[in-house]
């Protein structure tokens, strides 16, 4: 039998693979690279690039390609051989380090919110060393960034290795006020748990929602959904067993360390969560992750579901992003420590984070909106769309205790003095897990719970970089040069509580108490993607991102139309789908059935004389009048409404189609309840959701 020890990270040009491949002065110098940024010269790609080659040649692969995020949120890829004609009979296999480092796809396709005019159809891939090439279906994949001829962002992984750089710099100069402990370097690191939905492949090719929008558009609830409570941690079906060992070692010879796997609330439904790594690898990771569930799901005869809310009625999917900071020299700042030095950074870490989601609400909650999110926050499964935070009774009591500048009693009737900066070394065992925050305190990290499973991590992960290092850099200006660093640092921190307390709730956010609650505290609550687009770009977010260098105007005005361009046209295919599913497929279906009744009762009014219609004949009468009049409405809304303005466009579906889609959706459910199983054209819940 393999030992995962001998496949684990087999297809990754790893440390260990340079350090074998590559003369010691350039390994050298890519690692310098690699781990400061420095610049790389060209006879040093170009060794590193033959390697590379060599490697991937020897392990079957044939292409390499760049591999890059465009704003779309999937990964694109252009695959170049490496054959070279030789001579008219011959190829040698070669790759440059040209080759390697920039690339120049036909980048006219991808969205770039009129950033780049068609005509300059020049967009770059820049080579990014800090994440591994690696090798997949018989290709040198090369992670990378791409921008335009002008260098403007085109992707999700330029911001996010600017921010990374951004919130190092900044949380450095807060290192720096405390006694040397040999850190030069703080990287966030992000750990993903992907949720996933499986469905047999044969019913998910009869439903045309799904193939088309990821989700089904109709669908009435079987007898049995989640409430017996019994499928999360439930026993794996064989099949499904089969397919995540298949998923396991795709991962790890990818490097990617998946660890748990189990079964989710809702039947049918999965999660899988990796060991957490810095936050760029970790966007890549996440990204293949969810490329290689698909395609393992299909050899395996199952499609697998990333959509946010694949089945109404049914708990949807997201994403938990845990994220915290971590010094070059492994210690993680996030982590509460046991000397009053340590509980002061901690504190002051902290702080500005808690400063940073409050101040900074409407840009959190816009880096997870899309159109399938918003089928699931505020939706008593996932968090509400009002973003807080839960710090947990031990850190909040400590919290309060600075505040009031009053002594502290924990949990283990240990009192102290907070003044002084300690922090009792309880609190991860303390710390209640409360399912329903957006924002948990888990410890020794963060964890962001509003992202929705198909989700590129990337974004939610600048943001949160971009606004914590905003603050960083505001308490640095502050305590940079102080004369009394303890007690400014102590009247820093006690004031932010006192700014920012709002923010922090420990209670059960499922509940309409605490919607009121929140907008008593003056905390924002936007249901929808339309709602919180607006908060993209506010004059404060456009001073945060311009200040770090993450976004130039340009680039965040070509992002905000594309969050306003793609949460229409979600919308717009969905109501499409459900135009041509009731034209084609179920109104035909149910006339058929009535007819068939109507035989049937023509039958029986010979035979018994009676008058009467029955009452089933005149529900489905009833319904599929209605049914043809919503369909010919949604049909005739689509048409009126055609503006170049991104955001008249989204308002519009948001406003009107949505609203008439909801009533569509509800006449056929109650269709399929009364129409026979068999002559439903399409597989039901019963069948998607108990067939695995
Ligand atoms: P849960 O109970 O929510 O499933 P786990 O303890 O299993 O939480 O961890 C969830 C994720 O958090 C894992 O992917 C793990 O690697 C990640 N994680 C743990 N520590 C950190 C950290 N310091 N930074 C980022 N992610 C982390
Ligand atoms: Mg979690």
């Amino acid at each position: 039998m393999k030992q995962i020890s001998d496949y684990f990270g087999a297809y990754v040009f790893n440390d260990e693979v340079m350090q074998q491949r590559l003369p010691k002065d350039v390994y050298r110098k890519l690692k310098a690279t690699m781990d400061q940024g420095s610049a790389l010269d060209l006879c040093i790609a170009n060794v590193v690039a033959n390697a590379m080659k060599d490697w991937a040649v020897e392990l079957g692969a044939t292409h390499y390609t760049h591999w890059f995020q465009p704003m779309t949120g999937i990964t694109a890829e252009k695959h170049e051989s490496f054959i070279n004609p030789k001579d008219r009979s011959h190829v040698i296999l070669e790759f440059s380090g040209k080759e390697l480092i920039k690339g120049e796809p036909d980048a006219s396709s991808f969205p770039n919110g009129g950033l780049r005019a068609t005509f300059e159809a020049r967009g770059y891939t820049m080579w990014d060393p800090t994440s591994y090439a690696f090798i997949k279906d018989h290709t040198l994949c090369i992670p990378t960034a791409f921008c335009s001829y002008d260098g403007s962002a085109l992707d999700k992984k330029t911001p996010l290795l600017r921010s990374m750089e951004v919130i190092n710099t900044q949380a450095m100069r807060i290192i720096h006020l405390f006694p040397d402990e040999g850190i030069t370097h703080v990287s966030t690191t992000v750990g993903t748990e992907q949720e996933y939905f499986l469905v047999d492949k044969k019913l998910y090719e009869q439903r045309p929602d799904l193939i088309l929008t990821g989700r089904t558009l109709f669908g009435a609830m079987p007898t049995r959904g989640q409430e017996m409570e019994d499928h999360y941690f439930g026993m794996i079906s064989p099949r499904v067993s089969a397919f995540m060992k298949d998923v396991d070692e795709e991962l790890w010879k990818l490097g990617i360390f998946a660890k748990t796997e189990h079964k989710e609330v809702a039947p049918a439904q999965f999660e899988l969560a990796p060991v957490f790594t810095t936050s760029n690898i970790a966007a890549d990771q996440n990204q293949l992750t969810m490329e290689i569930l698909q395609k393992v799901a299909d050899r395996h005869g199952f499609a697998c579901l990333l959509h946010e809310k694949p089945f109404e009625g049914i708990n949807g999917s997201g994403k938990h992003n845990n994220w915290s900071l971590t010094t070059d020299n492994g210690i993680n700042l996030l982590e509460p420590g046991k000397t009053p030095e340590k509980n002061a950074r901690f504190l002051l870490f902290l702080s500005a984070i808690i400063k940073g989601v409050d101040e900074y609400q409407g840009l959190l909650r816009v880096s997870v909106a899309s159109a399938g999110n918003d089928h699931r926050l505020g939706a008593n499964e996932a968090p509400p769309a009002v973003i807080s935070m839960f710090l947990g009774e031990d850190l909040e009591a400590i919290l309060t205790a600075i505040e009031q500048g009053s002594t502290y009693e924990n949990t283990h009737e240990q009192s102290m003095t907070i003044g002084g900066g300690v922090l009792p070394d309880v609190l991860k065992d303390t710390t209640d897990r409360n399912r329903t925050s957006p924002f948990a305190f888990t410890g020794n990290k963060f964890e962001f719970r509003m992202l929705g499973s198909s989700l590129s991590v990337s974004c939610p992960n600048y943001i949160l970089n971009t606004v914590v290092a905003e603050e960083l850099s505001l308490f640095a200006d502050e305590l940079e040069g102080s004369k009394e660093l303890e007690k400014d640092l102590y009247a820093l921190i006690q004031k932010t509580i006192r700014e920012h307390k709002r923010i922090i709730f420990n209670g059960n956010g499922y509940t309409n108490e605490w919607l009121e609650e929140a907008k008593r505290r003056g905390l924002l609550n936007l249901p929808t993607t339309a709602d919180a687009i607006p908060y993209y770009i506010t004059a404060n977010n456009i001073a945060l991102f311009t200040k770090h260098g993450i976004f130039n105007e340009a680039e965040l005005m070509a992002r905000d139309a594309i969050l306003y361009e793609t949460y229409y046209k979600k919308l717009n295919i969905e109501a499409q789908t459900m135009v041509r599913m009731v034209a084609q497929d179920i109104l035909p279906i149910v006339y058929s059935y009535e007819e068939q009744l109507l035989q049937l009762q023509a039958m029986k009014q010979t035979m018994l004389a009676k008058s009467e219609v029955h009452p089933l004949i005149k529900k489905l009468d009833q319904l599929s009048t209605k049914l043809y009049q919503a369909n010919d409405s949604l049909q005739q809304h689509l048409h009126q409404c055609d503006s170049d303005d991104m955001k008249v466009m989204a308002m519009y579906f948001k406003d009107t189609i949505l609203p008439i889609m909801d009533t569509l959706r509800s006449y056929v459910d109650q269709l399929e309840e009364i129409v026979p199983k068999n002559a439903w054209p399409y597989p039901d819940y019963f069948d998607l959701l108990y067939h695995l």
